[in-house]
């Protein structure tokens, strides 16, 4: 097999301003650590940073870069919950249980928080609070989640009528929203690489461009073979972490085909506009994140300051892996049918990422079914969820290799129970299923729109 070759990072505001960094040496040559972490995102990164803090041998292996996947090309909005909505959560495991996974999900905004504080890095917060909108006149629904929330969650959520939402977002398009005080957005590119400096000083060891291509049971473990630039490697470990998510066997070789199969590669796309500075202010007075309620909505937000404050919008959702020609034109259009009075805006940069979804919409944490006390570990499927609940689950899969907490089995009702080795790889009919799924989500949206005007 020909040795791997690293891609850069994609494109992006943020990959423009981290700049030109030399890559972590390619791992190469027989090794051994307790545990090997598979993929640098931020759930690898964060399982490795725990697990670095408690003392214990660990070394990520990252394909690319790090943050080279969904963590350094999403739009950094860092708020408690999951991509699976917290009262469907409900239906399904009861209240008291939601609750704790609720608290559970809380706890990884703040994660994130305490570490760019303790990092010196908090001036990577651009903004607090979040305003969720809605797109037609029957706000009902936001009163009875305000009041689900603030009764059931301890989370205060503040309804904002259609006037208000109208002068601080000046759009005919909302009706009206739920302001929660408690996220932040953040530069997650810069954040994914001083987390990876930071658990390296704590004795972890990374390593960017190191495809793992296989995985073996050994008499001690597990033995992980890599390749990169430097030829190939092996790794053994008494427990290796799978968060490779989306991308993880999509242009190689499966490491673990059931897991594989059950995350569904979804698209998402993301623009920032040339500096806009005050043509801003007729049309967007809000510095925290803005989500629409449509299950394929956008999300968008504004970054930099004064006279060189930019917009970076979100949207749509597809399986689609190869990037629209007319990804920049296709996002510009979504922008001025809500904001016409941007006028002709310039669109700097384009660029697309990968969430890894289950078909649950809850990430898939804990041991692998099949393989019990084995020390295979699944850290994925975080959705467009991610920026917190991969914060969460690293520290939930740390907790449990380092002092045997079981705290993630408060997942486990999520936990597909056909993961194994022995089911083919991610195929077509997943795929398929998924687009339809998210055709289908679209065209409700639509039609709740077409009804409300
Ligand atoms: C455009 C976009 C916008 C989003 N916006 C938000 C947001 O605002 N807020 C939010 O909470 N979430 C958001 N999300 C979702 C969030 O980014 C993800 O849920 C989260 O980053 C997933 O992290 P991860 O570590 O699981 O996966 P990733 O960040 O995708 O990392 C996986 C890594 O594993 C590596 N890898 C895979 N296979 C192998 C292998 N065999 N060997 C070695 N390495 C391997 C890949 O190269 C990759 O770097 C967004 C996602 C996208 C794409």
């Amino acid at each position: 097999m020909a040795d791997h070759h690293a891609e850069p990072h994609a494109a992006s505001l943020y990959a423009a301003d981290l700049g030109e960094t030399p890559p972590r040496p390619p791992l190469a040559g027989s090794h051994e650590s307790e545990t090997v972490v598979i993929g640098g995102g931020l759930a690898g990164l964060t399982a490795t940073w725990q697990l670095a803090a408690a003392g214990r041998d660990v070394t990520l292996v990252e394909a690319n870069r790090i943050g080279w996947g969904a963590s350094g090309r999403n739009a950094g909005f860092v708020s408690p919950g999951f991509s699976e909505s917290i009262f469907a959560i409900e239906r399904q495991v009861g209240k008291p249980q939601a609750r704790q996974l609720y608290d559970l999900s809380r706890a990884g905004g703040r994660f994130v928080h305490d570490r760019l504080v303790d990092l010196d890095m908090a001036g990577l917060i651009g903004g607090h609070g979040w305003l969720k909108v809605v797109r037609h006149p029957r706000t009902g629904g936001l009163e009875e989640r305000a009041a689900r929330m603030g009764r059931d969650y301890d989370v205060e959520l503040a309804l904002w009528p259609r006037e208000a939402v109208r002068e601080t977002l000046v759009t005919e398009r909302y009706f009206g929203a739920l302001h929660d005080p408690e996220p932040f957005h953040i530069d997650p590119l810069a954040y994914a690489v001083a987390l990876a400096d930071d658990a390296q000083r704590r004795g972890a060891v990374l390593h960017d461009g190191t495809l793992a291509v296989s995985l073996e049971r050994s008499l001690s473990g597990w033995q992980v073979r890599t390749s990169g630039e430097n030829g190939p490697g092996t790794i053994k470990a008494r427990h290796v972490v799978l968060a490779g998510s989306a991308y993880q066997g999509l242009d190689a070789p499966a490491l673990w085909p059931g897991l594989e199969r059950a995350v569904v590669p979804v698209a998402t796309y993301i623009v920032t506009t040339t500096p806009l500075g005050e043509r801003l202010d007729a049309a967007i007075r809000f510095a925290g994140c803005i989500a629409d309620t449509r299950r394929a909505g956008n999300y968008y937000r504004i970054v930099g300051s004064g006279g060189d404050r930019r917009l970076m919008w979100g949207g749509r959702i597809t399986t689609r892996r190869d990037e629209p020609a007319r990804l920049a034109a296709m996002l510009k259009a979504d922008m001025s049918a809500v904001y016409p009075q941007l006028g002709d805006v310039g669109i700097e940069t384009a660029w697309s990422g990968l969430m890894g979804y289950a078909r649950t919409k809850m990430p898939i944490i804990g041991l692998m079914a099949g393989a019990r006390a084995a020390g295979l570990w699944a850290l994925t499927a975080f959705g467009g969820h991610g920026m917190n609940t991969t914060a969460m689950g690293g520290g939930l899969i740390a907790g449990a290799i380092a002092e045997n907490d079981d705290s993630w089995r408060l997942f486990e009702a999520w936990h597909p129970g056909f993961i194994d080795r022995t089911i083919g790889g991610r195929n077509l009919i997943g795929r398929t299923a998924a687009q339809l799924v998210y055709w289908g989500m679209q065209a409700r949206d639509r039609l709740e729109e077409r009804r409300a005007n």
